[in-house]
């Protein structure tokens, strides 16, 4: 069977580079920070174009770390978009707030329009989401935010490496969150995630709250948690960073390669990038008529597919406890739409993309 995500094909290809790297942390016997985690986050700074970049343990954690610097009391309400990974939302309620959840639009991003329909006196922030790998619509959720006095945080766990307007994901709002898990575009090999921001006074509550609250004197001033890269993770970061520009361009090769065979194509509809993005593919998502049929053929073909995401996250039960998640479900009909129809290929930089589409020309 193809791999959905080829990591095992990535590993073999710089496996002396990740040796000598993880095997330089194995010797220094610093396992938590250290030289490998100093130059990731050094390297962030550069890549992403921000003055802060804090590592921490997971992209999760990135969410909830940047809610805490951000201020976010029990009540509060944070606009989430209704089609994501569940993350996203279960950030805000584990941090006592409230997701509202609102509309996306064509590109799979969260709807401006609907932002302002969820906008209530309790609404103090919006996280935005870039998701399968292209940015929000930032230049529209600005102007949002500043007539209501809002923050902007973007998720950017699946959009390390694109840009918007000539900006790095990352650097486009507030504060902004990313993930290493190993199967996103620039994935480690376990748990990891950062922090991104250009305010000092937020960079320096993120690394507070990531190191048990303790404060520039060493004062633990308020509750933290225990968030942080490990070493062997930074130091496999540091190596894939050397090929990662290469890897997206493959990427992108291999997306204009599937957009060649299903354009035009009657019962499917391809990702179209909004103007002014480049999308890194973190997924290729085909809007397909009958998705159950379609996936049927990939099996029997024996292509893996992914549907994300399968239902509204205002629909799941641990979002039932906010009364306002049942009705902002009835406004967010381009979301359950979605959840209908989109279906996810292998898109990663070490999938051959011929020999699937070879496949998907014997049954379709
Ligand atoms: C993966 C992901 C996260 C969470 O990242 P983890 O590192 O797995 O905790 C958050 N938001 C989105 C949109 C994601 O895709």
């Amino acid at each position: 069977m193809i791999p959905f995500v080829n990591l095992g094909a990535q590993y073999r290809k710089y496996q002396e580079e990740f040796h000598s790297a993880t095997e330089e942390v194995l010797k220094s016997g610093n396992f938590i920070g250290g030289n490998a985690v100093k130059e990731l986050e050094e390297n962030l700074q550069s890549d992403v174009g921000v003055r802060f970049a804090i590592s921490c343990a997971s992209g999760t954690s990135a969410l909830q770390l940047s809610l805490k610097a951000l201020g976010l009391k029990p009540g509060d309400e944070v606009i989430v978009p209704d089609y994501t990974f569940i993350a996203t939302a279960e950030a805000v309620a584990l941090e006592g707030g409230v997701p509202r959840f609102a509309d996306v639009n064509e590109h799979f991003l969260i709807s401006p329009e609907s932002v302002l329909e969820r906008i209530s006196e309790k609404t103090v922030g919006i996280i935005a989401v870039d998701l399968f790998g292209e940015c929000a619509d930032y230049p529209r959720l600005k102007e949002i935010a500043a007539e209501h006095h809002l923050w902007i945080l973007e998720d950017a766990a699946q959009s390390f490496g694109a840009f918007q307007n000539g900006r790095a994901a990352g650097s486009l709002a507030t504060i902004a969150a990313t993930s290493f898990f190993p199967t996103k575009p620039f994935g480690s090999f376990g748990d990891g995630g950062a922090v991104f921001t250009d305010d000092p006074k937020l960079a320096e509550k993120v690394r507070q709250f990531a190191n048990h609250g303790k404060d520039a004197t060493d004062i633990y001033a308020d509750l933290g948690t225990n968030s942080r890269l490990d070493a062997v993770q930074a130091a496999v970061l540091n190596v894939k960073r050397k090929h990662f520009a290469e890897e997206l361009a493959r990427r992108r090769e291999n997306a204009a390669a599937y957009d060649a065979f299903f354009r035009g194509r009657s019962g499917f509809q391809i990702p179209e990038i909004a103007c002014g993005n480049t999308s890194i593919y973190a997924q290729y998502a085909l809007r397909i008529q009958d998705r159950d049929e379609f996936v049927r053929k990939m099996n029997l073909c024996e292509i893996p597919t992914r549907i994300y995401y399968e239902r509204n996250l205002s629909l799941e039960p641990c979002f039932a406890r906010f009364p306002s998640a049942a009705k902002d479900f009835c406004g967010n009909k381009n979301a359950y739409q979605l959840t209908q129809s989109v279906c996810c290929l292998p898109i990663c930089a070490f999938t051959d993309v011929e020999e699937i589409l070879q496949r998907i020309k014997t049954v379709l």
